[in-house]
């Protein structure tokens, strides 16, 4: 068997389990288990595989066609042009966030220390992409799911951030820092329940379904939060969101009578509305 015949298997059983970038996955798995660059599998194409790495990616290619997604198989994703390690944990990052961790910088001075919380952390690059841009602040991490707030420590030493950040296990209804944060960002569970069902079965059946399920309407978690922070939060701190495509006006309005300044919402690179801020406003 050959890398090309290989390749070209490949791409049919994706293809057949719907998956609409067969080719290009198809070429990514191969590179993962041969631990190659993309590039160098063409000049292998003739070449005989050898048996180990046929078994490896025929492994990955059934987990691929089970719909578990690619950032799963390979272990990591970039996120923030940064390395995270993905899995099971917690919610894969997603380029549609990049935006709230923009609009999140634009609000934490490079000159001066700061103290952002990240509520929510799950896989922690929210808060590793803040502190990375960010080499006066330091952070808090509050995640619920045990087994999230682990990858989010591993991802922060990883990223050489651990002396600047920790993790609070915990909900965010027990964390009692609010008052220290200069900034606090997340991207809480927003997923009206009922349209869970509708979601690709890579996101439905492969990220945790606590951080999706936003309860009835998807807007518990603003809520929740909003409530806690227009009692906990310093004047003149910022919350910043990621949100829903269609839920700009109820999370502004939400915001505003808890009594918030300045809400400004931003879209993401596909044109929906993704990101939302707001400011405590000194009184
Ligand atoms: N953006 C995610 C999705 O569309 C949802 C993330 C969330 O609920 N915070 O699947």
């Amino acid at each position: 068997m050959t890398y090309d015949q290989l390749m070209a298997d490949g791409t049919a059983r994706l293809k057949g389990a719907g998956i609409v970038n067969a080719r290009l996955e198809s070429r990514w798995l191969l590179a993962h288990v041969s631990g190659c660059q993309h590039s160098e599998l063409i000049s292998r194409g003739p070449d005989q595989v050898p048996e180990q790495t046929i078994a490896a990616f025929l492994d990955r290619l059934s987990r691929r066609e089970g719909r578990e997604p690619m950032q799963h198989i390979l272990g990591t994703t970039e996120f923030y042009g940064l390395e995270f390690l993905s899995d099971a944990r917690a919610l894969i990052p997603r380029p549609d966030s990049e935006i709230v961790v923009e609009m999140a910088l634009e609000r934490i001075s490079r000159e001066q220390p700061a103290f952002v919380a990240d509520l929510g952390t799950g896989s922690g690059c929210l808060l590793a992409a803040l502190l990375a841009n960010r080499p006066l602040a330091r952070g808090e991490g509050v995640e619920a799911s045990d087994a999230a707030a682990t990858l989010a420590g591993e991802n922060l030493t990883r990223l050489g951030l651990a002396d600047r950040s920790l993790v609070h296990r915990g909900s965010w209804t027990g964390w009692q820092n609010w008052a220290e944060a200069d900034l606090i960002i997340s991207n809480p569970p927003y997923i009206a329940s009922a349209e869970i069902k509708g979601l690709m079965p890579e996101v439905r059946e492969y990220d945790p379904m606590s951080a999706l399920d936003g309860g009835t309407d998807g807007l518990d978690a603003y809520r929740e939060i909003i409530g806690l922070a227009a009692q906990g939060m310093k004047q003149g701190a910022w919350l910043v969101f990621e949100i829903g495509f269609d839920q700009k006006e109820a999370v502004s309005a939400l915001l505003d009578q808890a009594g918030f300044d300045e809400i400004t919402c931003r879209k993401d690179l596909g044109g929906n509305d993704r990101a939302i801020a707001a400011k405590r406003p000194i009184v």
